[in-house]
């Protein structure tokens, strides 16, 4: 038998943390189905890689997402199969002369005229970027 696949030593106030785990691996489970309806449009490709686009606020962690993508995927007809992930920075945008800044070490200030009045503008999303099939 092969070795078990061990869970990554993830710690949040001194405690497993195996709820977030159960997210990452939920997320992981719904990129795969994806990869595969993808890939079912072109009869006899198979995936060689996916690529997600993961916002800074999302609530996920990376390598515990990757951790997850690697067990599901590990033993099935999509291995091997790359991941991707590009991290997006967290952005507000500045309700007085709108623009859009990254947000730093929590500084929700505007760069451009100072302003305190800014808004959530990104860096909350989990998208699909892309899946790259080899055909037969
Ligand atoms: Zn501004």
């Amino acid at each position: 038998m092969p070795p078990r696949a061990k869970f990554p030593p993830l710690r949040r106030r001194g405690r497993p943390c195996y709820s977030r785990l159960v997210h990452e691996m939920s997320v992981a489970a719904a990129v795969l189905d994806a990869v595969r309806t993808e890939t079912g449009r072109y009869p006899g490709a198979r995936a060689t890689r996916v690529g997600l686009r993961i916002g800074a606020v999302s609530g996920l962690e990376p390598e515990s997402l990757r951790f997850c993508f690697e067990a599901l995927v590990a033993g099935t007809d999509l291995e091997p199969l790359a991941l991707d992930l590009e991290l997006v920075p967290r952005r507000n945008r500045c309700r007085q002369c709108d623009t859009t800044f990254e947000v730093v070490d929590y500084n929700f200030v505007c760069g451009a005229c100072g302003s305190l009045r800014t808004e959530p503008a990104g860096g909350d999303e989990m998208q699909l970027a892309y899946v790259e099939v080899e055909e037969p």
